[in-house]
């Protein structure tokens, strides 16, 4: 919870830090970028730094650490720190939105949990920190519940919304707010931070720090659901089967997609809570419960990766096909679906299929069925078929 845990933000800090020191902090701030690079450990920096009681520390430096309010904010007790998660609804007083999935925030958690305690003065010490990750979740009646709070003095609450996709958050919104743009991290920074936090294999971390291109998140977050093993599966897919018979390919790539997805949800542990409350089917093993869990959305999510691990594996081929291509390759030699698709299509066929993983991929943002999208991309991998 140190501005100086996050690394390769100076853009980012130095905006913070300068509001900080001036003393002018405004109401509002919108910490905006790529998806894992750092944005919420800079957002509880700050939350920390604007809650801790140190006397004598110099307002843009780190929080302190040992005072009472840092103690209490490192064991996520601080009462005057809101952090608005995913699961926030699930603490809500009205019954029918304790029970809905939470996949969006709603106008009465945000006026529940925002609107009104930001009304109330702080619990603690000086002011209340409100932290909102993934902002983009909040639905249009939120964020136009929000944006009058927002048009009215806060007091001494400052908001922290934190969110990969600002372009779903209302225009009123994003203005109303300090916008602290942060960016993609080096990819060596990322391969190094793979070893270091989650001890993962050199040569692991290498493909994955390429694959996240600077989002270290993402490469954590692969690195945890064996994305690298579905790396395998889908190189191998390529190598064998797909111009004998893209029929058996397609069903391969959603059975690859299928295992991500339940790798994801065990992962995040919602499978449990959800599946294991008051089940006692005894019979009814992991594997069945399972099955019955894997929602649209999170296949769709999964196959995503799929495709573009697909894009890699094609991209490669035609980086090898180049005359210094080898040096520049990025998945690893034993991948041999590379050399296979470079021995076995010209530089054109290879930018076209390239191509087609784009238009699968549109396909799935179309809410096209994960299986039908399986089956065109696998026809028109083979060049048989344009796809739509
Ligand atoms: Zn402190």
């Amino acid at each position: 919870m140190r501005f100086s845990d996050v690394q390769h933000q100076d853009r980012a800090l130095s905006i913070v830090r300068r509001a900080l020191a001036s003393g002018r902090m405004h109401h509002a701030y919108l910490f905006e970028g790529p998806e894992g690079v750092g944005k919420e450990l800079a957002a509880r920096a700050l939350a920390a730094g604007l809650l801790c009681e140190a006397p004598d520390r110099a307002p843009e430096a780190d929080a302190c650490g040992e005072c009472r309010a840092c103690r209490l904010f490192a064991v996520g007790n601080r009462p005057d720190y809101h952090l608005f998660d995913g699961a926030l609804h699930k603490r809500h007083p009205d019954k029918t939105i304790r029970s809905g999935k939470g996949l969006f925030l709603v106008v009465d958690v945000v006026r529940h949990f925002l609107i009104e305690p930001a009304a109330n003065s702080p619990g603690l010490g000086r002011r209340r920190v409100f932290l909102i990750r993934d902002a983009e979740r909040m639905n249009e009646g939120a964020q136009n519940a929000l944006l009058k709070t927002l048009e009215e003095p806060l007091g001494d609450a400052c908001l922290i919304l934190v969110t990969s996709s600002a372009e779903r958050l209302l225009p009123t919104i994003r203005s109303r707010c300090q916008r602290v743009p942060f960016d993609l991290l080096p990819p060596d920074y990322v391969e190094e931070q793979l070893q270091a936090l989650a001890e993962v294999e050199p040569a692991a971390a290498h493909t994955l720090a390429a694959l996240a291109q600077g989002r270290l998140g993402a490469a954590l977050h692969w690195h945890k659901i064996g994305l690298l093993t579905a790396l395998a599966q889908v190189s191998q897919g390529l190598a064998n089967g797909l111009a004998d018979n893209p029929e058996v390919f397609g069903k391969t790539l959603l059975e690859i997609a299928n295992e991500l997805a339940i790798r994801t949800i065990d992962e995040s542990g919602n499978f449990a809570e959800e599946q294991f409350n008051g089940d006692e089917d005894e019979e009814s093993p992991r594997s069945k419960a399972r099955s019955r869990t894997i929602e649209t959305v999170q296949l769709r999510a999964a196959l995503k990766l799929v495709l573009l691990l697909i894009a890699a594996v094609y991209r490669d081929a035609l980086i090898v096909q180049s005359a210094s291509g080898t040096t520049l390759r990025v998945l690893p030699p034993e991948l041999t679906a590379v050399d296979t698709l470079a021995g076995s299509a010209d530089a054109d066929q290879l930018a076209d299929r390239i191509q087609v993983i784009a238009a699968a991929e549109r396909m799935l943002d179309r809410n096209v069925a994960p299986q039908l999208t399986c089956e065109r991309l696998a026809v028109a991998l083979t060049g048989e078929l344009p796809i739509p």
